[in-house]
């Protein structure tokens, strides 16, 4: 099997990536110190005419000696002289050698005769000493190194036969290792720098004889065809030995069969080796790494491009053969023939040899024609000289002047050789076998790997769905939760919004009763100020106080008389016992005794009465003194509800708080002389008595701790009675007094009605012009209109007729009074109406109130006036008295009290009234009064 065919029987259609020669195998060529190196210099000693040193078109000389470094490969020649063998050394002795060696000037002279010779460069000359490794690393060593490289390489000997071409190429060295040839030395070198897992070394070894290529490793392989790539020029020999070489051994094996091979086929067809062309093939293939990064595009055959990839790196290898050629003897055919061959025998022996002559003339001439495929030879060796390989020659000479004439011809075949122009390129191809079988295991890989996705994206999309499921029943759920959450929120936001209108609602009520309340608050201050100025309990006190110290100075007056009785007494039981003798009455003086002893307990408990008079005088004053001390202080307001509070007198003066302390006094005075002979007091025969005592009384009455031990004592009835049967001013004043402030109390308040009380009241109020009795009147008066459950019994027996009676009395006093009570009235009926239990028209209106109501409206007494306006806006609150409040004029009063009233509670309540009444508005429509 042929190296060329290698490729193609592998199916690798490898596109070759020819390349230049590496400078760096260029320069491990020119470094190496027994290259083959042109010399630089033309043999000056050659004779002129005699150009011995041939160069084509002029540029030999030079352009070789440029090429050292070059791309090109020029074909190297050396030279080698066997040494004079044995029959050389006896027939030749007489006779000096035909050669001159100048190694060192790597010149050889050829003696013409005696006194010419001709001089001839070489690129090495190796002497006839020049051992077998040094012939190798000049010769075949820089071609060796090369086809490690990768490129093709040739070294072949020509030469005479007996000259030393085997010696040189053949020699296996088995006895003396020194001797070992180029071939051995080769493949040495090869095995030495080859890797046995990467690389691969192939050997085959063949004979041309006549035309026919030989096996020499197979001898039936008599006729091996030889192979042309019509595209690369490839030549092949398919059907040849293709020994794959692992060490040494194993080749030196080879080379003996393929000599003993040689022998035999020699001996059986009568043939010489010498005639015949051995041919050791050398197939070197090694794996390189393809440093190339980027994407790049590579040709195969086909001319078509390939695109390659970054990262799928294309592995590459290199090819690269040796070969190495055991020429014929290059002697003359006539020469040979004339040892008993047919000349057309001997033609076709050399015609090989011949036509290589032939080709290297032409290539040395650089003739068009190269007649390469003249001869097997030739066509085998067509990369070998002018093609692409690194050529090396040795042309073996012998020194014999006998065969003067061959070694000439030899000299000349190397010399023009020398002159052939090989374009050494290095055999590089992409190793797309490897990079198949790597894509493809890639390719595997991706399939596998993406069936494995595939599947991971199905059960992915599985599980998707199932998760998706899942969401999906989660939202369900959370929707009809967020349904039912929403359905709460709203049904709880209608109940907030129910419970917001009560709410509102509530407050409108409580706001509306709040306003009742304070209104009624203020007026209940109002009325107890106006209560204590009807009582004036500091005049009672005073007259009280003065009473007492009449009561006092009396009673001393009583003692002094007891007294002044007693000393008389005295002096005359004296006077009797001085005398009893002469004028012995002894009865009479019994009575006497007896009378005095009566006095004397009489006076003893005068006396007593007198001195607890004085203390409760002494802590009067004391009182007084301590009251004027402490400003400010005073007992806090009590509520007893409804317009008949009582608010204890505290006012935050002296005078007050001295009154208090009078009226602390004369609670201790109570509390000691007792209610029941206080109220007996009344009763008394004395005027006098009976003023005081009903000034006690009502003192007394101005206090709510006492007034229902005073009822519950029967002081009520005592102080109607004295009301009704008084003839006495002060007596029916302070009375009237006393029960209006008893009627501040609710209770009280029935039973004074009970007890007609009213009649009694309203009579006096007929009856009495005293402007204080009549204050004291209309105050009580004023005090049962604020009962609600008094209202219509008032009415009946006169109460409202009565209270707007006394307004005759013109006094501002007594004019509040009435004020107040009508408000009272009003108030009461208008609670009564909002509450649902009173309706119909206003008894006050009933009874004629509204005119003096309108005409005092604006009464100038702010105490009148506040009480007028108020009762106006209850009046006018209720839709039933508001044709009346028309009618009767106090719309206008109204109208002004919403605007002007200085108190703003009833100024919006006036305000509030007017805009609620349809009638109020069609009348204030109908006077164009823009409200
Ligand atoms: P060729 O192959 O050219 O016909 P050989 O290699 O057979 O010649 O050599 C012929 C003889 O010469 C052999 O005996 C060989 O040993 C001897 N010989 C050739 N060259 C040398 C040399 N350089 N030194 C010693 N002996 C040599
Ligand atoms: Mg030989």
């Amino acid at each position: 099997m042929a190296f060329a065919s290698h490729n193609s029987k592998n199916g690798l259609h490898a596109s070759r990536l020819d390349r230049p020669l590496s400078v760096n195998s260029m320069k491990s060529l020119a470094s190496s110190p027994t290259a083959l190196t042109p010399t630089s210099t033309r043999p000056k000693s050659a004779a002129p005419g005699s150009s011995s040193v041939q160069r084509r078109n002029g540029t030999g000389a030079q352009k070789s000696g440029k090429d050292d470094s070059g791309v090109s490969g020029r074909v190297r020649v050396a030279v080698r002289l066997r040494p004079r063998n044995a029959e050389e050394l006896a027939a030749d002795a007489d006779f000096a050698d035909c050669v001159e060696l100048l190694p060192e000037l790597k010149r050889l002279k050829l003696r013409k005769n005696n006194w010419d010779c001709e001089t001839y460069q070489f690129d090495e000359v190796l002497t006839e000493t020049a051992s077998q490794k040094r012939v190798y690393e000049v010769v075949a060593k820089p071609v060796v190194e090369s086809v490690l490289e990768g490129y093709n390489g040739t070294v072949m000997a020509y030469g005479q036969t007996g000259t030393g071409k085997t010696f040189t190429l053949g020699r296996l060295g088995e006895e003396d290792c020194a001797d070992r040839g180029i071939m051995v030395r080769a493949m040495e070198d090869i095995l030495a720098d080859i890797s046995p897992e990467h690389d691969t070394l192939t050997v085959s070894y063949l004979q041309l004889y006549m035309e026919t290529v030989q096996d020499l490793l197979a001898p039936e392989r008599d006729n091996i065809a030889i192979v042309e790539d019509p595209k690369t020029g490839d030549v092949s020999l398919p059907g040849t030995t293709l020994v794959e070489l692992k060490d040494q051994k194993s080749f030196l094996e080879l080379l003996q069969t393929g000599e003993a091979n040689r022998f035999a086929s020699n001996t059986k067809l009568n043939t010489e080796s010498s005639r015949s062309h051995a041919l050791l093939l050398v197939n070197v293939k090694r794996s390189a790494k393809n440093k190339q990064e980027k994407d790049f595009v590579i040709h195969n055959e086909n001319g078509n491009s390939v695109h390659v990839s970054k990262g799928h790196r294309v592995p590459t290898i290199r090819k690269s053969k040796l070969l190495i050629v055991d020429l014929a003897g290059s002697e003359r055919v006539d020469k040979s023939g004339s040892e008993g061959h047919q000349l057309e025998e001997a033609k076709a022996i050399n015609l090989s040899l011949t036509s290589l002559g032939k080709c290297i003339n032409a290539l040395a001439e650089n003739s068009p024609h190269v007649p390469t495929r003249d001869s097997k030879l030739t066509r085998l060796l067509r990369d070998s000289f002018g093609g692409t390989a690194r050529t090396s020659l040795i042309i073996t000479i012998g020194p014999s002047p006998r065969h003067r004439g061959e070694t000439s011809s030899t000299i000349l075949f190397g010399q023009r050789a020398m002159k052939v122009e090989n374009m050494v390129k290095l055999k590089e191809e992409f190793d797309y076998k490897s990079l198949c079988r790597r894509l493809e295991a890639e390719l595997d890989k991706l399939i596998a790997d993406n069936e494995r996705q595939a599947q991971a994206i199905f059960d992915g999309e599985e599980d998707m769905e199932r998760k998706l499921e899942e969401a999906g029943t989660r939202v369900a759920e959370a929707e009809s939760k967020l349904a039912a959450a929403l359905e709460v929120i709203s049904k709880e936001k209608q109940r907030q919004q129910k419970e917001l209108v009560e709410m509102m609602q509530n407050l409108q009520i409580e706001r509306a009763h709040r306003e009742r309340l304070e209104l009624e608050l203020r007026e209940n201050v109002q009325d107890l100020q106006d209560k204590k100025k009807i009582l004036e309990p500091e005049n009672i006190h005073k007259e009280e106080l003065s009473d007492l110290k009449q009561m006092l100075e009396k009673e001393c007056e009583l003692r002094q008389q007891a007294e002044r009785e007693l000393d008389a007494f005295k002096r005359e039981e004296k006077k009797l016992t001085n005398g009893i003798t002469e004028k012995n009455d002894i009865g009479e003086i019994w009575v006497l005794k007896k009378r005095l002893e009566q006095e004397l307990l009489e006076r003893e408990k005068l006396e007593d009465e007198i001195k607890s008079l004085k203390q409760q005088l002494l802590q009067v004053h004391v009182d007084a003194e301590e009251r004027s001390r402490t400003i400010g202080k005073g007992s806090s307001a009590r509520s007893s509800g409804g317009s008949n509070s009582t608010i204890s007198l505290h006012t935050p003066s002296n005078m007050k708080d001295t009154i208090n302390g009078q009226r602390a006094t004369i609670a201790k005075l109570f509390e000691q002389v007792g209610l029941q002979k206080i109220l007996s007091l009344l009763e008394s025969e004395d005027v006098d008595v009976r003023v005081h005592a009903v000034k006690v009384v009502a003192n007394l009455a101005a206090e709510e701790v006492n007034q229902e031990k005073i009822v519950e004592a029967g002081g009520l009835g005592s102080l109607l009675t004295l009301l009704q049967s008084s003839e006495d001013e002060t007596i029916r004043r302070v009375a009237a007094g006393a029960i209006a402030n008893l009627a501040m109390n609710e209770t009280n308040q029935e039973l004074i009605m009970a007890q007609g009380g009213i009649g009694l009241l309203a009579r006096t109020a007929d009856d009495a012009e005293d402007p204080q009795t009549l204050r004291m009147v209309a105050g009580a008066i004023a005090n049962l209109c604020g009962n609600d459950k008094l209202q219509i019994k008032l009415r009946e027996e006169g109460g409202i007729r009565a209270l707007l009676g006394m307004v005759r009395s013109r006094h501002a006093d007594v004019l509040a009074q009435v004020a107040r009570g009508i408000a009272n009235f009003a108030k009461c009926e208008s609670r009564g109406a909002a509450q649902g239990y009173r309706t119909g028209r206003s008894l006050l209106i009933e009874d004629g109130a509204l005119p003096w109501i309108v005409a005092n409206a604006n009464n100038e007494a702010s105490s009148i006036r506040r009480h007028i306006e108020l009762a106006l806006c209850h009046l006018a609150q209720h839709e039933v008295n508001a044709k009346d409040v028309v009618s009767g004029g106090a719309l206008w009063e109204l109208i002004r009290i919403s605007r002007e009233c200085s108190r703003e509670d009833i100024r919006s309540l006036a305000q509030r009234t007017l805009n609620a009444s349809p009638t109020f508005q069609a009348e204030l429509r109908r006077l164009h009064v823009t409200y």
